[in-house]
């Protein structure tokens, strides 16, 4: 069944117009028409069913149905806060951390991050990932949208954030991942970009309260290192548990 994230209230018995993207979406690449049911999300939890009663160029409207248990979020809360990688691999990270359940994502630059943004281009590139954020959303089913900080140093989000405690992936540490013991609080995994973390950047996290961890022996690209911790941590303490 076809799910669409829709940024507004779900009252049964109410019609909706399906704002501009999710209108496009359902009309000229789901290909869609009239009564055909689809599942309305939220992004807050709410997901109900629905049935478009009107498919035209300028509109697309759907009528609110019953609300449906939402099953597919993770008892693990998990912030990702991943080093910006070139192009396609940080959608790729997105795309998949989303699949996976993670709640928010946090794109930050670090001392070795290659991509260089400026405000006008960090916008841009926040609009394309909310984008591949979404589809993810609605493809894997979730009832929560994740959220997607905007674009900050590391150093500015640990000043914000500090103590926060969480996880480094960190090739050279020596406690693996799936030995740690299982978190009580939100988990905040910090994931390097290609380069990798620098000595003063691992000093400053463990001085955070982060806990440097091993993924095995291999060294993983950025875009692989999130998605199998995130795989690690659903399976030990999740929802593939
Ligand atoms: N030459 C870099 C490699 C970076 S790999 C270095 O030695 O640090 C990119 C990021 O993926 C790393 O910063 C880390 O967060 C993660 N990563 C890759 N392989 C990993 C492993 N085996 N264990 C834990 N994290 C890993």
């Amino acid at each position: 069944m076809t799910r669409l994230y829709v940024d507004l209230a779900l009252v049964p018995g109410q019609e909706l117009e399906l704002p501009a993207p999710s209108a496009h979406h359902a009309r000229s690449v789901l290909r869609l028409a009239r009564d055909d049911d689809v599942i309305l999300f939220d992004g807050r939890g709410a997901v109900h069913e629905a049935r478009l009663t009107l498919v035209a160029r300028e509109s697309v409207r759907a009528l609110v149905g019953n609300a449906i248990a939402v099953t597919t979020e993770s008892p693990l809360d998990v912030s990702l806060v991943q080093s910006i990688s070139r192009g396609d691999r940080m959608d790729y990270t997105i795309q998949k951390a989303v699949e996976l359940g993670v709640r928010r994502i946090v794109p930050v630059t670090t001392r070795r991050t290659v991509v260089r943004l400026d405000a006008r281009r960090a916008d841009k590139r926040l609009e394309h990932w909310r984008g591949v954020l979404q589809h993810a959303a609605e493809q894997s089913g979730r009832g929560l949208l994740p959220e997607l900080a905007p674009v900050t140093s590391l150093d500015a989000w640990l000043g914000a954030h500090g103590g926060a405690g969480g996880f480094l992936l960190h090739p050279a540490a020596a406690n693996p991942l799936a030995r740690q013991p299982r978190p009580t609080v939100p988990v905040v995994l910090f994931a390097g970009p290609e380069g990798g973390f620098d000595e003063a950047e691992v000093e400053r996290l463990g001085r955070a309260g982060v806990t440097s961890v091993s993924l095995g022996p291999r060294i993983l690209r950025t875009e692989t290192a999130a998605v199998c911790a995130l795989a690690v941590m659903q399976a030990l303490w999740g929802d593939l548990a």
